[in-house]
């Protein structure tokens, strides 16, 4: 990963979009790459570390990286977040104040041993308290553990904000592999969510002229193919089959950092998305995993735009014709054993239909969505 790195950030200097951030990361995934902490922390003389986890994340990795990071002579403190009253943790205001008091001036650093969720809480508090971050995921289940944007939830509302990417990251597929098979799943769909966001990104480039980098562009579509490449083994959970998917979603992380947005990887798809979410908030609704329901707000927004390329009047048909059918989509899914339809996550049809109405107002970002509702696109569509 640490060459791909290199080499992504020279693909970069040669770009003729001329806007990226370089790459500055220590990046290792694999079988055992745990025991490599140690080393790397007495390397960068962080002697006085916080390990940020939830209940099921201590017993999954954090309790090992605690014994670990003892046996080595540093010293830690373990800050394990506490859930809501439905049983989820939160990247919440409560959650924050939770990590910051555990925070002293001794800690040189803070380990996020868990999901995406984890991950956004400390990038928060790293990049406000300036500690450095790492990063100890501990399930393949979404892009965002390099990004530097923390989507949080303040006062009921998803905000995210600019913060920082982690110094460096140990995956560990030997931690992986043990994680519910219901992450794995949800990391696929996460994954398959980039046909539809990718397609989107043209879109936006065509019709809003909004900044686009080829290299961004076929790093991510790389990643999916062989992510897409990989079902069987990932449908399996096989060690091979989680490196992969986890090296897929990790390349369209640094995507996202090497365009400094996340335009590549997330479209109409994640908009509908954010607002199931959100709605699911408000009501005091248990949390569904992001790219489960990113997965099946991709098969919708597959059928919604192959719809509008078969109809002569729309204008830019060519550039929705490469997603795959909804059919596709939706037997990919299945095979990995994640969600296929709205009912199968609990969002009822009115929710689905107040989303593709008003999803698209989310984000002033130009996607096929927006087009649809502010070009009498549903009458496109219905006639279809
Ligand atoms: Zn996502
Ligand atoms: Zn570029």
């Amino acid at each position: 990963m640490n060459t791909l790195i290199q080499e992504i950030n020279r693909k970069a200097e040669h770009c003729p979009c001329g806007r990226h951030v370089r790459i500055e990361m220590h990046c290792s995934i694999g079988q055992g790459v745990l025991l490599q902490l140690p080393d790397y922390l007495t390397q960068v003389q962080c002697r006085n570390v916080l390990i940020v986890c939830d209940s099921n994340t201590w017993h999954a990795a954090g309790q090992k990286v605690a014994r670990m990071l003892q046996q080595a002579g540093l010293s830690h403190q373990v800050c394990s977040v506490a859930p809501d009253a439905l049983g989820d943790v939160i990247a919440d205001e409560q959650s924050i104040v939770e990590i910051m008091l555990e925070t002293t001036s001794e800690t040189d650093c803070i380990l996020a041993v868990g999901p995406g969720t984890i991950h956004d809480l400390v990038r928060f508090v790293c990049a406000k308290l300036h500690k450095r971050f790492i990063s100890v995921p501990t399930a393949a289940s979404v892009d965002g553990f390099t990004s530097a944007g923390a989507p949080l939830i303040i006062r009921g509302t998803k905000k995210t904000i600019q913060t920082t990417s982690p110094a460096a990251m140990f995956a560990d597929t030997d931690v992986m592999m043990q994680a519910p098979k219901s992450l794995t799943a949800a990391g696929f769909g996460d994954m398959l969510g980039k046909y539809t966001s990718l397609a989107d990104w043209k879109f936006s480039r065509e019709t809003a002229n909004e900044p686009f980098c080829p290299v961004v562009y076929e790093l991510t579509q790389e990643a999916l193919a062989c992510c897409v490449e990989a079902i069987d083994e990932i449908a399996c959970g096989t060690e091979a089959g989680i490196r992969k998917l986890f090296e897929a979603l990790t390349i369209s992380g640094f995507a996202m950092l090497l365009a400094d947005h996340s335009r590549s990887a997330s479209g109409a798809e994640h908009h509908l998305s954010h607002y199931w979410e959100m709605d699911g908030i408000r009501n005091g609704k248990k949390q569904l995993l992001h790219g489960a329901k990113v997965g099946v707000a991709a098969i919708i927004i597959a059928r919604l735009y192959r719809g509008l390329a078969e109809d002569d009047r729309f204008p830019y048909g060519a550039i929705f014709r490469d997603i795959p059918q909804p059919e596709q989509l939706a037997a990919l899914l299945h095979a990995v054993g994640a969600p296929t339809t709205p009912e199968e996550l609990g969002i009822g049809s009115s929710l689905v239909e107040r989303s593709l109405k008003e999803a698209f107002l989310l984000r002033e970002r130009s996607t096929g969505l927006r087009w649809i509702n502010m070009n009498n696109g549903w009458d496109f569509l219905n006639r279809n």
